[in-house]
């Protein structure tokens, strides 16, 4: 035998292996197979490195644990409650929107049984998936119609793809936006079949603009709600109003694409201003997009309202087929519309709208009681003032104010802190600020500070 051929006799075979009482446990809890399937690889890793690395040294204990910890990490759910102590509301990277409990609620309802999605239940006949939804949506925004899809890239890819393919849609410049990683305008354009016509500048777009560019070829005049930053300074841009009047002289149709979307106007409540869905179709656009996971506070979807005629051939567009929603986002999506019908229980009752207007007092109250359970914690920590985000590229530039627990453990660095944090379980997000890890309370729910307490205590020890 040679010393490899020595080295390799170590390792175990997966046969005598099940017998070892450490995986007779195991497998109390996880399928054979699984336990076999992990062992196989395991023993594969340890067969490499034995054969390419002399220092390595075969340790059947750690071998068994590594076993374990596949197992396990197998069943691990990818996608696991977190506590988003961030203090963006609508945390792209953190799911956007929570739900709001009836719409949990009515999630159950549809998840446990058979629904009639497609069924006319008067005839007994197929029946239209939209139909409910979308007399919802027109009744919150005026529209004469609505359609739901996926998301809202989706939705202004089918709008672009449906009416303008072949043909000419016309943008500002200053309106070519980007949204996190992924979706950039110029290309969804592109996709889309569409040619984008750019006029104006970065900061300076005037309706002259738009209007010299109208020829037989244009199909759509686009306009964008640049929702994740601002452009300040000499600017000038055309008002959806102005975009209107022109297209229609020359009966080109107008896309207004508001991002988020709010459905009521949220200065009524102290926060900065939103553009508001049913001014846009007032004002007179013909088709409007937004995302159903931002300020409409429900599940990822792309809610497109407008002119019935262009919604119907959205409609027959095979795309649509590819882009459409399932079950058990119409359902979500319309319990969590419902609750727009009643604005005096709207706060409570949505959670978004809860959060984005929770008094200060509470915060602090959550803030302090939080800090109380920790006065014997060796932990450094202070009640401070901040500022919250909205996120979700909604009401890019304005802020919340906010109370923080401010939090400072002198063994580890701000950063470690936070990362152990980010490995509790469930996992607690925060942010850095002055070398302190703040846990803004505004996105803090009311029953989660207990997490933050054992956490923390977890991590002193
Ligand atoms: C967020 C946003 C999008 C993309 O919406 P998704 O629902 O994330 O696909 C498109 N346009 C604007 C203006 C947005 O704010």
């Amino acid at each position: 035998m040679d010393s490899k051929q020595k080295r390799l006799a170590q390792l175990p075979q997966v046969d005598r292996l099940l017998n070892n009482n450490f995986l007779v446990e195991l497998e109390k809890q996880f399928p054979r197979g699984i336990i076999i399937d992990m062992i196989r690889q395991e023993l594969e890793t340890c067969r490499k490195q034995l054969l390419n690395d002399p220092t390595f040294e075969f340790q059947f204990d750690s071998f068994l644990q590594e076993i374990k910890n596949k197992v396990q990490n197998f069943y691990k759910p990818n996608l696991r409650r977190s506590i988003n102590a961030a203090g963006i509301i609508l945390h792209t990277n953190m799911g956007r929107a929570p739900l709001s409990l009836a719409a949990r609620q009515a999630l159950q309802e549809v998840a446990d049984n058979y629904c009639n999605l497609e069924l006319d239940l008067a005839s007994g006949k197929r029946g239209n998936r939209y139909q409910q939804v979308e007399a919802l949506i027109c009744y919150l925004t005026g529209a004469e119609s609505a359609l739901v899809v996926n998301n809202n890239a989706a939705a202004t890819f089918l709008i672009l793809n449906t009416i303008s393919s072949g043909k000419e849609s016309i943008i500002s410049r200053g309106e070519l936006i980007t949204i996190g990683d992924s979706f950039r305008l110029p290309e969804i354009m592109r996709h889309s079949g569409t040619k984008m016509v750019e006029v104006g500048t970065t900061n300076q777009t005037m309706i002259a603009d738009y209007t010299e560019k109208i020829n037989a070829e244009t199909a759509l005049l686009v306009k964008v709600h640049t929702s994740n930053y601002k452009i300040t300074g000499f600017t000038a841009e055309a008002s959806l109003k102005e975009l209107v009047e022109s297209g229609h002289k020359f009966g080109i149709p107008v896309l207004h694409d508001v991002g988020s979307g709010a459905l009521i106007d949220l200065s009524r409540y102290g926060l900065p201003k939103e553009p508001v869905i049913r001014e846009s179709i007032e004002t007179g656009a013909d088709i409007v997009c937004f995302s159903g996971d931002k300020l409409i506070g429900g599940p990822q979807a792309g809610i497109i309202v407008g002119k019935k005629e262009i919604i119907q051939k959205i409609k027959k567009n095979q795309l649509t087929r590819a882009l459409r929603a399932g079950k058990l986002t119409y359902t979500a999506l319309e319990a969590t519309l419902r609750l727009f019908l009643d604005e005096k229980t709207l706060l409570q009752k949505h959670a978004v709208m809860h959060l984005l207007t929770r008094p200060l007092e509470s915060l602090e109250q959550q803030a302090k009681e939080i800090i109380q359970e920790l006065k014997q914690s060796p932990i450094d920590i202070e009640l401070q003032d901040g500022l919250s985000e909205v996120g979700g590229g909604s009401l890019a530039t304005e802020s919340l104010p906010t109370k923080m627990i401010a939090v400072k453990y002198e063994p580890f660095s701000a950063e470690q802190l936070a990362l152990k944090l980010r490995e509790n379980h469930p996992p607690i997000v925060s942010r850095i600020q002055n070398d302190r890890v703040c846990l803004d309370m505004r996105t803090v729910r009311e029953d989660e500070g207990k997490f933050i307490i054992d956490a923390l205590k977890k991590i002193t020890g």
